[in-house]
C-alpha cells in the first residue's frame, strides 16, 4: 500500500516530472499546495494552463511568444542573426542588453550520439532567413563538443552566400552553458567574437 492517501500521491508524481525535482522535493512541493487556500491554489493550476494555452513558437526566429511573431523579430535589426540552442539562451544573451539584432533558436544542436541530425533541428528555416538583408550570422552554441561541432556546420553552409559568419569569442568556459556565464564574460565573448 501506497503510504500517501491518494489525491496526495497523485500531486507528488506529477512534481516528480520536473527537471532536478527528486521524491523529497516533490513531497516538499505538494505539500506546500495543500497548505495554500483553495484561491491560490486555484491561481497556481490556472497559470499552468494559461502558459500552455498563450505560449508559442515566433514563426520566423522559433522562440516563445504570444503572437505570430515575437517582439525582437518585429522591432529589431534584421542585419545580424544569433544562433543559439534554445530559448533559454535567447534570455541569457538580452540580459547583457548590448545585442541589437534578431535571434535564431535551434531547438538543440547537432548530436549524432543521440541521433539527432542536421535535419532534427531548424537549420532549413535558418538558411530560409539568409537574404542580401543579412550581414551577419553569430553562431552563440554552447562551446561544448555538439555545440561547436554544429556551429561549424552551419558556417560551411552559410559562408558560401556571401554573409559574415562570426563565432562567440572564448572565455566562456569550454563544456560551459551561456545560461550560466557570468554577464561581464558573455558581454566580452560578445563584443570580442571571431570570424569563422
Ligand atoms: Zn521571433
Amino acid at each position: 500500500m501506497d503510504i500517501f492517501i491518494e489525491p496526495i500521491g497523485r500531486l507528488i508524481n506529477q512534481f516528480s516530472k520536473l527537471p532536478g525535482v527528486g521524491k523529497k522535493t516533490a513531497q516538499r512541493y505538494a505539500y506546500k499546495i495543500i497548505g495554500m487556500s483553495e484561491g491560490e491554489a486555484k491561481e497556481f493550476a490556472e497559470s499552468i494552463i494559461y502558459c500552455k494555452q498563450r505560449v508559442r513558437y515566433c514563426r520566423v526566429c522559433g522562440n516563445f511568444t504570444e503572437n505570430e511573431v515575437c517582439d525582437i523579430c518585429r522591432t529589431r535589426d534584421k542585419s545580424t542573426i544569433c544562433v543559439v540552442k534554445e530559448p533559454k539562451d535567447v534570455i541569457a544573451m538580452e540580459k547583457l542588453h548590448e545585442y541589437k539584432g534578431v535571434y535564431h533558436v535551434l531547438h538543440g544542436v547537432i548530436s549524432p550520439m543521440d541521433g539527432v541530425g542536421p535535419n532534427d533541428i531548424r537549420i532549413k528555416e535558418l538558411l530560409a532567413r539568409i537574404d542580401e538583408s543579412v550581414s551577419e550570422v553569430i553562431m552563440a552554441t554552447n562551446p561544448d563538443v555538439e555545440g561547436e561541432a554544429t556551429a561549424m556546420y552551419i558556417a560551411r553552409l552559410i559562408k558560401p552566400l556571401g554573409v559574415t559568419v562570426t563565432r562567440l569569442a572564448h572565455g566562456i568556459p569550454v563544456g560551459g552553458e551561456l545560461e550560466y556565464t557570468d554577464e561581464v564574460t558573455l558581454s566580452r565573448a560578445l563584443i570580442e567574437r571571431k570570424q569563422i
